[in-house]
């Protein structure tokens, strides 16, 4: 860990060009996030820098893609289109802090219980439930209202990385999750996400899950439902996080075989 502001920000190593294609990352946008990650968080890591860091990261990113944007297929994604916000939705704290903040300057104290209310709920339903069982139940993110993301100026990275040419490949993905992933595998069909987009977004969020862990925070993949239910219990959470980063470990997601699931023993 190293609280120097002025020291060089270290290299991500991105000789494995392999394993960033696997992995779809991009190393320029990674390296890009890190740096000014680094250098936006300051000295000492405080609330205001951890959600600033945050809002320039986002930026940056929103910047990277709208110049790449014009030379992309067109997609079919439009305000209430939610297929895909039936999926495991993997974040970082500070994604997750970041949406806290704005759901409590967007939200009455009243309207803020009724969400915590949906999200316990809802994080219990979706709890040791893959992507594929979230779709099979019908399982919704907790932030899905009236078909419309309501955090949209604050949904986090993999949100906004999400683009698919067609629809109706969202939807038969939805209905028969397996069947389609198969069929894909086996050649029979083509998935019809934008590689860039989802190749830009993943990396800012490593970029600035990479600037965090540099100086000694745990960054690891949670599950956004269930770690805002966690974060809206808690006005001064990003305090509470740069404290004790374990106060979202009940969101975590595990590997179970090729998935990401929320423990079933922690959802509540
Ligand atoms: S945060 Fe918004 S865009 Fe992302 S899955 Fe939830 S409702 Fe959909």
């Amino acid at each position: 860990m190293t609280d120097d502001r002025n020291a060089e920000p270290a290299e991500i190593d991105g000789a494995d060009v392999q394993a960033l294609v696997e992995n779809l990352l991009e190393p320029a946008t990674m390296q890009a996030i890190f740096e000014e990650s680094a250098a936006t968080l300051g000295q000492t890591l405080t609330s205001d820098s951890l959600l600033e860091t945050v809002a320039k990261a986002v930026a940056v990113t929103e910047d990277v893609w709208r110049d790449v944007e014009v030379d992309q297929p067109a997609y079919a994604c439009r305000k209430g289109c939610s297929w895909c916000c039936h999926q495991t939705v993997m974040v970082t704290a500070p994604e997750v802090l970041a949406a806290a903040a704005y759901l409590r300057e967007t939200r009455t104290p009243a309207e803020l219980d009724t969400l915590k209310r949906h999200l316990e709920e809802r994080s219990e339903e979706i709890a040791g439930r893959s992507t594929g069982e979230r779709f099979a139940a019908g399982l919704a993110c907790g932030l899905l209202e009236d078909g419309a993301c309501s955090i949209h100026p604050a949904r986090p990275f993999m949100c906004r990385g999400g683009f698919s040419e067609d629809a109706g490949f969202c939807e038969d993905l939805y209905n028969d999750y397996r069947g389609v992933i198969e069929a894909v595998h086996t050649g029979k069909r083509e998935e019809t996400f934008l590689l860039a987009p989802k190749m830009i977004f993943n990396s800012a969020q490593v970029g600035l899950a990479t600037a965090l862990r540099e100086r000694g925070k745990r960054c690891e993949g949670l599950e956004l439902t269930a770690a805002l239910r966690i974060a809206l219990d808690d006005p001064d959470i990003a305090k509470t996080w740069l404290a004790d980063e374990a106060v979202l470990d009940a969101a975590r997601l595990h590997r179970r075989g090729s998935d990401y699931v929320t423990s079933a023993e922690t959802a509540s």
